[in-house]
This record gives C-alpha cells, sequence and structure tokens, in this order.
C-alpha cells in the first residue's frame, strides 16, 4: 500500500476517468429511481494541488489544467460541463488549488434521493475520506478491502447504480484481479454499469485483460482507451483505458465527441490516439 495517489491528483488519467464517470452519472440522472455509486479505490476524496506531493509532479498541468486552458466545441463543451462544474465547485475563482476525485465528483452530482458507497483500505486514507464526507447523510465511507465489496455489496437495495473499481495497479495480478472481480459482481449483480479504469503500460498485459474480459460472457462490455503518445517498450504510462459493462447507450455517442478533444487536448507526441470499441 505505498501508492499515494496525491502524486497523480488530476492529470490526464484522472480527466478520462472522471469524465467517463460523470457522464454515467448524468445517465442514471435521466430516471427519478435512486440509484447508488459504489467506489471500491475511493481515495481520500479532494486533493490539494498546492501539497508536496502534487507540486513534486506537477502532472494535473498536463491533465486538468490543459483540459481548462483550451478552447472547446459547444457540444463538447455541454457534454464535460458536469465534471468542470465539479471542478469549479472547489475552484470557484479558477485558480487551481483543489482537485475532486472520484468520491467527491459523484456527490457533488448527485439528487438528494441517491447514494454512494466509498470504499478505501488505506487507513490514513480512510480517515481523510470520512472526515471529507462527516455529516453527509447520503455518503457511506468503509475501510474495507475494495475487492471485496464486489461480492458482499452487491447488489444495492437501489437496484440501480453504478461500480467505479480504480485500484492502484502498483501489485502484481492487478488486470487478473479485476476480471475476476467484475466475474463475480456480475453474476451478483447482472444490471449494474461497472467502469474499470486501467493504464496503458505493457501493451501484452492490455491485450491479455481485454481478451480476457472477452471471454467472460459477459454482454455489452465497452472499451475506451486514450494514448497520449506513442506505444513504447518502455514500462511508462502511455495511456489509459476504461472498460463499460452495460454502458447506457447514450455514452458511445458522446465519447465519439469527447475523445478527439481530449486526445487533441492531452496528446504528448504526434502519436496520441484514441479508440472506443465493444469487446462483447
Ligand atoms: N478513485 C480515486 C479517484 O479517482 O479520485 C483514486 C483512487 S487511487 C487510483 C487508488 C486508491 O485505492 C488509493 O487511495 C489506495 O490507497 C486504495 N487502495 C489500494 N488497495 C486497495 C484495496 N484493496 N481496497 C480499497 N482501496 C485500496
Amino acid at each position: 500500500m505505498n501508492y499515494r495517489h496525491a502524486y497523480h491528483a488530476g492529470n490526464f488519467a484522472d480527466v478520462v476517468k472522471h469524465v467517463v464517470l460523470a457522464r454515467l452519472v448524468e445517465y442514471l440522472k435521466q430516471k427519478d429511481k435512486a440509484f447508488r455509486v459504489i467506489d471500491t479505490h475511493a481515495g481520500i476524496g479532494v486533493y490539494d494541488l498546492t501539497s508536496t506531493e502534487a507540486q513534486k509532479t506537477g502532472e494535473w498541468r498536463d491533465g486538468i489544467g490543459r483540459l481548462l486552458d483550451a478552447a472547446l466545441p459547444p457540444q463538447a463543451r455541454a457534454l464535460l460541463a458536469p465534471y468542470l462544474g465539479s471542478v469549479q465547485a472547489l475552484n470557484p475563482e479558477w485558480v487551481m488549488s483543489r482537485y475532486p476525485g472520484s468520491p467527491w465528483l459523484t456527490r457533488h452530482l448527485l439528487r438528494r434521493q441517491d447514494r454512494l458507497t466509498a470504499i478505501e483500505l488505506h487507513p490514513q486514507d480512510a480517515d481523510r475520506l470520512k472526515a471529507c464526507f462527516k455529516g453527509d447523510i447520503q455518503v457511506r465511507v468503509i475501510e474495507l478491502d475494495g475487492w471485496l465489496a464486489l461480492g458482499a455489496h452487491l447488489p444495492p437495495k437501489e437496484k440501480r447504480g453504478l461500480v467505479l473499481v480504480d485500484p492502484p495497479f502498483e501489485l502484481e495480478g492487478e488486470f487478473g484481479r479485476m476480471t475476476d472481480g467484475l466475474a463475480r459482481a456480475w453474476r451478483r449483480w447482472p444490471g449494474g454499469i461497472y467502469a474499470l479504469w486501467y493504464p496503458v503500460k505493457e501493451r501484452t498485459a492490455v491485450a491479455r485483460f481485454r481478451d480476457d474480459l472477452a471471454a467472460l460472457g459477459i454482454p455489452k462490455i465497452l472499451d475506451i482507451c486514450l494514448g497520449t503518445r506513442a506505444p513504447s517498450d518502455e514500462p511508462r504510462l502511455d495511456g489509459c483505458g476504461m472498460v463499460v459493462v452495460n454502458a447506457p447507450f447514450t455514452l458511445e455517442g458522446e465519447l465519439h465527441i469527447l475523445l478527439p478533444e481530449l486526445k487533441r487536448i492531452l496528446a504528448r507526441d504526434d502519436g496520441a490516439s484514441w479508440t472506443l470499441r465493444w469487446l462483447a
């Protein structure tokens, strides 16, 4: 448990993940019926971009920093409005000093009837997350191994909602845990939406992950991938992806508008790329 998200908050990978997360939450809000979001690897909620960790890498400047500076066509701007609205809520003057992590972004978008379960295993991070939502009856923070939540916590009593799985990928076998966890979760709750974030660092591991997902027999798996630079054989973060199970019918069209813009804005060299395809 050495991973500290404070070094990476607001980077390009957070932008891709949080843009997709915000679109999924907005989709769920199209019906009045309450839903629940379960965030299995939640982090601390809000990240201080003036902290030593964030300053050391400066990663947010090539992520949310670039997006905020970019000119956007109207359709893309409208689709990004819920996400950017949550960033603005933490930075009212648009001087970036704080970045919303996935539980804070989700909570910002919820209606009165909706709920969030945020799970974090690191004891200090879990304490900070609890402090972040103290007194908020719509949010339940649990210090727990997020992989366990894919069993015991499903299905939620609302029977509508979304599970975000965003592990640190610091340990061997994270892709395998993700595939197994998804298979287990889907058996318990086939109607839930699942959003799984993954790094594009090792191309063979990513290819195997996609093949393993396609072989699960789960219908409707959408694979979203953004490469910010040409793929290399170095073990470096060249891009990231999100796998969405039970992807809403609206998502594909929205991503056809958003991904070209994100690629343009977040590109680190001429080899930047995006793909969107159904694995099953
Ligand atoms: N989802 C957050 C966001 O988008 O703002 C970022 C999460 S960060 C990539 C991964 C988090 O998972 C870290 O805070 C880490 O402490 C936590 N973590 C690591 N192993 C875990 C586990 N088995 N269960 C739950 N949380 C875990």
